[in-house]
């Protein structure tokens, strides 16, 4: 049904006495009460005799029967918890650690207690725990030191509907764990109804369904196609306001950036309306602090207006949505060839998402759901289903994981569907390049050290080449903090303020030495909050950066690696990060303007960068990472000596010194050597390694 919606002010009358009726559940029942009144709940002991008789169950639910909490503690009550620990598994951090503090009150104990949470730098478990909900991550990680996982007795994978990387890996670990362990169940959790794969991937396993609860959704196209999809669904969310009774709304945005500017958009037009009922406008994303993405699960006595990245999408329930607008968008973690390397890239969503999304309007009464886009693209643009991470991002952690766990060939592992043969020879030539593998496609010394360290590969490389610079403090401080987003903040109307106080702490050479300064500044402040909000830093994001810190360093210590520290003599550190970065080396083309020295490929200094101060822009410089916006922007850069690059990378560089045409002047200069005859030559034999 094709409709402008924007002039459909007659049908939210009419909706408006039907959503009156629906009362606010959440509000007036007890937490048993709640419980009890989940779908999952009325089909709670048949799913139990499954459980029972099977080693491996799949089980199926709408969003929000209550798989995800309930299924935990059916577990724990039936017994299990007495053989071991019951596991659950999220591929978001944001929903592991929320779904475990609603657990944890539901069951009337302290988190961290009998329920607990372990994501990335942050284990919130103890000896008490017999309900762990962790990241697929962390399970992935744990399979290293216990390959058969024999602390738990059973483990639920939940959300496999959405096929994150870590899962796919896990699918095939876990399978083997099942084949060897009798003591052990496996309940893999879907969203959506096409679980046969899973059921056949597991080996004809029962799938099990927890009957739906769901009510009608009206679905609204745009006619044309959004330009501004922000600025769409502002006016969307502010006509739904004026025109329609209560229910709160459900906005799914593509990422930080966007649902900050939209929550501001929304807040900022309802300010300037006269007599119009105030409305609660609340972001939800990743990196939101716990405490503030909390808010969406309080009751209020106003409209919520919720503004939210896929993570609302299945992964947390609202109660109460009524309204949903989808901008048909999100952001991806994609493999781009034309880079070598993943990028974030908003990308229209498939079929399977975009009716999830419309669905969460009809979770208590009957609902409706705006798309911003139109009828035919939905038709035609929209692909059914999602395309599995595992098929469209870089593997570099995942071949690292699977050569330590003795996975000698990759192309034999057992993956549901196997990554292209092409991903994986690009992941290993990048860890070859990075000297985790020897030529032959081995792990070498260094590759082992690096599967220790939870961080992407060129990190945890400059981590361990940092003793041998005598600078391992402060890398340790600077891959800490490049582990933590956003260290300053930069509130809306103080841009020029804050913009200052970050440049007092500009080391000109390196944005990596900027960030090693801050840090060094707040500990020179006794770790102080106030100082750091002062200075236009998150506090609690240093917090943090000192907790990632202390991990970091107990690996170091298992590793035995020196701890020592250059003091003020810099170059050492920018020599250290050379070594995990000289893939992202980049000369100079014009102010700001750089090009990548093995692709070619133009990329600009971020507008931010501490490098500007030098008053001029050095000749050479490496890159944490390239963010694409409207550019291509290098985030987080350090200028470096041309020598040090053929140093560290001589498989791609060699200097070049001559004089110039009409000058005495010796003139250095980095080329890059004949490269594609190596690529090919390791290429070939890497080739040889996995097909045989
Ligand atoms: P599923 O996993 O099947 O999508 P859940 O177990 O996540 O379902 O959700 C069941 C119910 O628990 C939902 O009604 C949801 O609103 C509620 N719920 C989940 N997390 C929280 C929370 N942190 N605070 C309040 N209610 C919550
Ligand atoms: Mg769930």
């Amino acid at each position: 049904e094709e409709v402008d919606y924007k002039t459909d002010s007659q049908y939210g009358a009419a909706m408006r006495a039907k959503n009156e009726a629906v009362s606010d559940f959440a509000k007036s029942k007890t937490i048993k009460e709640q419980r009890e009144y989940l779908p999952v709940y009325s089909v709670r002991d048949e799913l139990l005799t499954v459980i029972r008789d099977n080693k491996i169950v799949i089980i199926v639910g709408e969003t929000g029967s209550g798989k995800t909490t309930q299924l935990t503690q059916y577990l724990h009550e039936d017994g299990y918890s007495k053989e071991g620990l019951i596991g659950c598994t999220q591929p978001r951090r944001v929903a592991a650690v929320s779904v475990a503090k609603r657990v944890a009150e539901e069951m009337g104990v302290e988190l961290s207690s009998k329920v607990g949470y372990s994501i990335r730098f942050e284990d919130c478990t103890s000896k008490e725990t017999i309900i762990k909900y962790m990241t697929d991550g962390v399970l992935l990680r744990e399979s290293l030191i216990d390959s058969e996982l024999n602390q738990y007795s059973a483990i639920v994978m939940d959300e496999a509907h959405e096929r994150s990387l870590n899962t796919d890996v896990l699918f095939g670990i876990l399978k083997k764990v099942a084949q060897k362990r009798r003591d052990i169940k496996l309940i893999i959790t879907s969203a959506t109804m096409n679980a046969e794969r899973f059921a056949d991937f597991f080996g004809n396993v029962p799938i099990f369904t927890i009957p739906g609860r769901t009510f009608p959704v009206q679905q609204y196209f745009s006619k044309t196609i959004q330009e501004d999809y922000v600025d769409a669904a502002v006016k969307q969310a502010l006509t739904i306001h004026l025109q329609n009774g209560p229910g709160d709304i459900l906005i799914f945005m593509t990422g930080q950036e966007d649902i900050e500017a939209t929550c501001y958009l929304i807040a900022e037009r309802l300010q300037k309306l006269e007599g119009v009922t105030p409305m609660l406008v609340l972001p939800i994303y990743s990196q939101l602090p716990s405490d503030v993405q909390a808010k969406i699960f309080e009751a209020s006595e106003f409209r919520k207006c919720v503004v939210a990245t896929n993570i609302a999408e299945t992964s947390l329930t609202l109660d109460g949505v009524k309204f949903v607008i989808d901008t048909g968008l999100c952001k991806l973690k994609v493999y781009n060839p034309k880079i070598g390397m993943d990028a974030l890239q908003i990308t229209p969503i498939s079929q399977a998402n975009a009716n999830q999304r419309s669905g969460r309007a009809g979770r208590t009464g009957p609902g409706i759901c705006y798309r911003l886009y139109t009828d035919t693209c939905y038709r035609t643009e929209l692909l059914e289903n999602n395309i599995p991470e595992i098929q469209r991002t870089n593997l570099s952690n995942v071949v690292l994981l699977l050569k330590s766990l003795n996975v000698d060939n990759l192309l034999e592992f057992d993956f549901m569907d196997p990554p292209p043969q092409e991903t994986i020879l690009n992941s290993m030539y990048q860890l070859w390049i990075l000297g985790a593998l020897d030529n032959t496609g081995n792990l070498t010394e260094l590759g082992r050290k690096m599967v220790e360290f939870p961080l992407d590969p060129p990190l945890s490389k400059m981590l361990i080449m940092s003793d041998q610079f005598g600078c391992s403090q402060e890398i340790l401080t600077i891959v800490s903090m490049l582990s933590v987003p956003s260290i300053f903040f930069r509130p809306k109307g103080r841009e020029q303020e804050s913009d200052a106080a970050r440049e007092k702490f500009f080391v000109v050479e390196s944005d990596h030495l900027t960030l090693l300064h801050v840090y060094d500044q707040w500990k020179m402040h006794n770790y102080d909050q106030e100082w750091a909000t002062k200075h236009f830093v998150h506090g609690k994001a240093l917090k943090k950066v000192r907790e990632v810190r202390s991990q970091l360093l107990d690996i170091m210590k298992q590793l035995k690696m020196e701890m020592n520290s250059v003091g003020t003599d810099w170059d050492q550190v920018r020599k250290a990060i050379c070594s995990g970065y000289f893939h992202n080396a980049a000369k100079i083309k014009g102010i700001g303007e750089y090009v990548n020295l093995r692709t070619g490929i133009p990329c600009v200094l971020h507008p931010s960068s501490a490098i500007y101060g030098l008053g001029f822009t050095p000749d050479y410089v490496v890159y944490h990472e390239l963010v694409m916006t409207t550019k291509e922007y290098m985030q987080c850069v350090t200028a470096v000596d041309p020598h040090w690059l053929a140093e560290m990378g001589p498989m791609f560089f060699s200097v070049k010194e001559a004089y110039g045409q009409n000058s005495n002047v010796l003139k250095r200069d980095i080329e890059k050597k004949g490269l594609r005859e190596m690529e090919k030559e390791m290429e070939a034999e890497i080739r040889r390694k996995t097909e045989d």
